[in-house]
């Protein structure tokens, strides 16, 4: 069990919840998240990675869980936002011989609830906007977001555990990498979610 004090809002959720339990129990696919503002609203549990077809689309399929952990509040400028930190393990394509490696992702975010995308530009540049439509939101599709946010641009197998050689890649049997390497794929989202 998770005890935070009043100061725990501000505390890094890495330190925080370094010592959390495995949870058991799954985040709700949908929530009202002005309801949950509102009563202060700490939410956590699992997200199934396989329901993920955006992040499958960047990574290829997934299988296992995101441990998610959630704190709704407002702010003290009067913001509805969502404070959490998530994890997971996902098994990434070894750019080098394509395949899969296991990597641990982790994310702190903060996010702040706009209802149209033009209230989204308004947001500080340390909240990331997050859609709330017809009072609902879709969490699924936030933390989707957060783990596409938080891929790491480029793994490597280390050298003796990789299918593809050094003596291969010297000899230039494998795939150039420069020429091959397009642009991040993660880019058009960040510029989507980022500030201009
Ligand atoms: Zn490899």
């Amino acid at each position: 069990m998770v005890t935070r004090d009043d100061s725990g809002f501000d505390r890094g959720w890495a330190s925080a919840y370094h010592c959390a339990p495995m949870l058991t129990s799954r985040l709700p696919e949908r929530v009202e998240p002005y309801k949950l503002v509102a009563h202060a609203e700490h939410l956590e549990g699992l997200v199934a990675l396989a329901e993920m077809t955006r992040l499958a689309e960047e990574i290829g399929a997934q299988s296992g869980d995101a441990q998610v952990w959630m704190d709704f509040a407002i702010d003290s400028q009067g913001r509805r936002e969502i404070h959490g930190h998530l994890e997971a393990e996902l098994q990434l394509p070894c750019r080098r011989c394509l395949e899969p490696m296991a990597t641990q992702v982790e994310s702190d975010f903060r996010l702040g609830m706009v209802t149209s995308d033009a209230l989204a530009g308004e947001l500080p540049s340390t909240h990331e906007p997050v859609l709330v439509e017809n009072e609902q939101l879709n969490l699924l599709a936030v933390v989707e977001d957060e783990l596409i946010l938080s891929l790491p641009q480029v793994v490597y197998h280390d050298e003796a555990e990789c299918a593809v050689s050094r003596d291969q890649l010297n000899s230039g049997e494998a795939t150039d990498e420069s020429a091959s390497a397009p642009a991040s794929p993660f880019d058009v989202l960040r510029q989507i979610k980022g500030k201009p």
